[in-house]
């Protein structure tokens, strides 16, 4: 008999289903056909796989309720905020949609002055750019949407065959995605799922594939890394971040920019990769910032997910709730002050208090490592040099957020910040015009812009010269 996966509902740690499971035999068999049927994909006309990609999109507004009723079950994310998700994909796949034939077009680079003249040795030279072949794809949990999507939709549109392992805490979404997917018209054998844990995963890099695009933690990333690299693929890592924001002493309104602040910090419980995870103030306004910061949080709904005016549920993993209480208990017995929260909620399910901590210094893990839960450090600052020294003291690089009424100073920090998306005066927040990208433990590559689309091409150079 096959093994199964139990999929367990967070807020209730009921068995929902179980699913089975992908073994090692039927994932070559899967990356076979995917290698089979891919060139026939690729040699579709470009208008065949935007129409299926624009179904699918339809499809994800119709379903929308549906779609956010099985994630919500399986991630414990609210259903307010799972719907939010699904209905802020489209117009992410529109920036694709939009931009994929300009991309794809093949560029004349050169030409010689006098191509015109029969018989002189014109010469042309031109780049065109071929799809990777078969891309696999192994995805996160927390906004399976979101960046399954970044992936699959470029990856699919430039002519790639899609093998998709989506997380084992999001398995009933990633077999839903790719039902979606199918009745879009998209061959069963151009995106492919594989189900099961990451030795799913592993089991699917020893396949002849020709990519990899990965979105998690810098472990399995690393770990990622080091089994492909005798292949040589191309490997795209978007992994975890430990994202700071500092606020200057000038900005106009500090409690609104401290119940922004607060919303970065423990939207989807935190479990975000660009969540704020760490915030430093200038010492003149440190006193209002933390009053405000904690009255925000206090007034956060904690809760059934089912319910619509939820905003914290469960963690979606219960092994978080360790990771939780272990960065507390080090920050407690190195000085920190508990502001709120600080534990486990008493009800069934894996829930903890949203958690605001002080007094915090960088001897203490809560503020250099990724939490991924509901809890903050917020550590006053006397000038933005040490602001700027505490931010680059991190192994990550995700994003970097300045809050401050002059943009030139918030912008003269954030140069000095090393990070792949730098904000002012927000944070939190993510654009199909612009690259995601990490730097140092934060990943390798991008998705999204137009650089998340030829990513999913190798380029070729023609040297063409008349006869
Ligand atoms: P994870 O690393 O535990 O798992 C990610 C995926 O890798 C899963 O599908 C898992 O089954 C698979 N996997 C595990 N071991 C593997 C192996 N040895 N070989 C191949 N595949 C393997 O991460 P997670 O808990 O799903 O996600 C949370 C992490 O993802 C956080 O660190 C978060 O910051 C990061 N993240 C980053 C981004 C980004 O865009 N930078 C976005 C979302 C999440």
């Amino acid at each position: 008999m096959s093994q199964t996966l139990s999929v367990i509902n967070p807020a209730t740690e009921e068995l929902i289903k179980e699913i089975p499971v992908d073994e090692p035999a039927a994932i070559a068999q899967k990356v076979k056909q995917a290698r089979n049927a891919q060139p026939a994909w690729a040699a579709k006309p470009l208008t065949d796989r935007i129409e299926s990609i624009k179904t699918f999109k339809n499809l994800l507004l119709e379903r929308a309720d549906a779609l956010a009723a099985i994630l919500s079950a399986e991630t414990g994310k609210p259903i307010t905020l799972a719907k939010n998700e699904i209905l802020g994909t489209p117009p992410r796949i529109d920036f694709f949609l939009a931009n994929v034939a300009q991309v794809l077009t093949p560029k004349r680079v050169h030409q010689d002055p006098w191509q015109a003249i029969p018989g002189t040795g014109q010469l042309e030279e031109v780049l065109t750019f071929d799809p990777l072949g078969v891309v696999a794809n192994i995805s996160a949990w927390n906004y399976p949407y979101f960046v399954g999507s970044n992936v699959f939709v470029p990856a699919l549109l430039t002519g790639n065959a899609v093998v998709y392992k989506p997380s084992e805490i999001a398995t009933m979404t990633g077999l839903a995605i790719a039902n979606l997917l199918h009745e879009s018209g998209i061959p069963p054998d151009i995106f492919v799922p594989i189900i099961g844990t990451g030795l799913a995963g592993a089991a699917l890099l020893e396949q002849p594939i020709d990519g990899v695009f990965f979105t998690g933690s810098y472990g399995t990333g690393q770990k990622i890394a080091v089994a492909v690299a005798p292949k040589l693929l191309k490997v795209q890592l978007e992994l975890g971040g430990k994202d700071p924001a500092y606020i200057c002493d000038d900005v106009v309104d500090v409690a609104a920019v401290a119940a922004a602040l607060a919303d970065g910090a423990f939207y989807n419980n935190g479990q975000s990769c660009c969540a704020v995870e760490r915030i430093y103030v200038h010492t003149d306004i440190y006193e209002p910032f933390v009053e405000a910061f904690v009255q925000t949080v206090q007034g956060f709904k904690l809760g059934d997910p089912t319910d619509a005016n939820t905003y914290l549920g469960p963690l979606s993993r219960k092994p978080q709730l360790s990771v939780i209480e272990q960065q507390l208990q080090d920050a407690i017995h190195k000085g920190a002050t508990v502001l709120c929260g600080g534990q486990q909620v008493d009800r069934p399910g894996w829930y903890f208090a949203p958690t605001v901590l002080t007094d915090v210094t960088h001897d203490m893990t809560v503020m250099v490592e990724e939490t991924f839960g509901p809890i903050i450090g917020i550590q006053r600052v006397d000038s933005d040099e040490a602001a700027v020294a505490l931010m680059n003291d991190t192994n990550y690089g995700l994003t970097a957020a300045v809050y401050s009424s002059q943009r030139e100073r918030a912008v003269g920090i954030l140069a000095q910040v090393s990070s792949g998306t730098a904000y002012w005066n927000c944070c939190d927040r993510v654009s199909p015009q612009l690259p995601w990208t990490g730097r140092n433990h934060s990943g390798i590559g991008s998705t999204l812009s137009t650089l998340g689309i030829s990513v999913f091409l190798q380029p070729r150079g023609w040297h063409l010269k008349q006869g």
